[in-house]
């Protein structure tokens, strides 16, 4: 069952502390793992609903393609409060009202990773593909990273009547990245089957059209 939040608006402003995919994942055991990128999340420092705190806003890639957000910028908006607090990891959406406030430089596109440059479109993200990578990375040296992915997952527990919801984090950039981890195999449940295990062969077929380097 989901539990169903009573939402409402909230203004808000802070400054960037990243900006990442934003996705929605369906797994089926080890048969399917599907990725499907919604738009962008954008990771802040500042104030909402009138507290000072890190939040996350999710907005829609034409909005990203509007205002070309980046680490350092100042922004504000408005939002909504999360009807199904368990599907999203942000912690609003449905943002409104996007001002950029103050601009900061522009990132070095060619430092190396963490890649901290504008993010791609969606598409670019798509055709990659991405691999696990372990949360405590993606807490810590990935956050910055514009290939780190915090995703909404939905595991199909018994198919057609109940699933499970959880959050995990993934890695779309090189597959040579030194920062990147995979973590531990990541059960995955099945309705009077035990787990079975993603151990990341899924990740090389999510993968398969990129190199080493690329
Ligand atoms: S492991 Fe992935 S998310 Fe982390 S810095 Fe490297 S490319 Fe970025």
């Amino acid at each position: 069952m989901l539990d169903n939040g009573i939402q409402h608006k909230i203004s808000f402003r802070g400054v960037i502390l990243s900006v990442q995919p934003r996705s929605n994942v369906w797994r089926y055991r080890l048969d399917n793992r599907t990725h499907n990128t919604t738009g962008y999340n954008i990771f802040l420092k500042g104030d909402a609903e009138g507290v000072t705190k890190e939040y996350a806003v999710a907005i829609s890639e034409k909005q990203q393609q509007k205002f070309h957000f980046h680490i350092g910028d100042e922004i504000s908006g408005t939002a909504w409060t999360k009807m199904y607090p368990k599907l999203e990891y942000a912690d609003y959406y449905r943002v409104g009202g996007l001002k950029k406030i103050s601009e900061a430089p522009m990132p070095d596109e060619d430092k190396a990773s963490p890649w901290v440059g504008e993010v791609p479109e969606l598409s670019v993200y798509d055709w990659r593909g991405c691999r696990m990578l372990a949360a405590t990375s993606w807490k810590s040296k990935c956050f910055t990273c514009k290939w780190a992915c915090m995703s909404n997952v939905a595991i199909e527990y018994d198919w057609g009547v109940s699933q499970k919801f959880r959050y995990e984090s993934f890695c779309y950039g090189p597959k040579n990245c030194k920062l990147y981890k995979m973590g531990k195999p990541r059960a995955v449940p099945y309705k009077n089957y035990g787990s079975v295990y993603d151990e990341g062969w899924l990740d090389d077929i999510c993968t398969e059209r990129r190199g080493e380097e690329e």
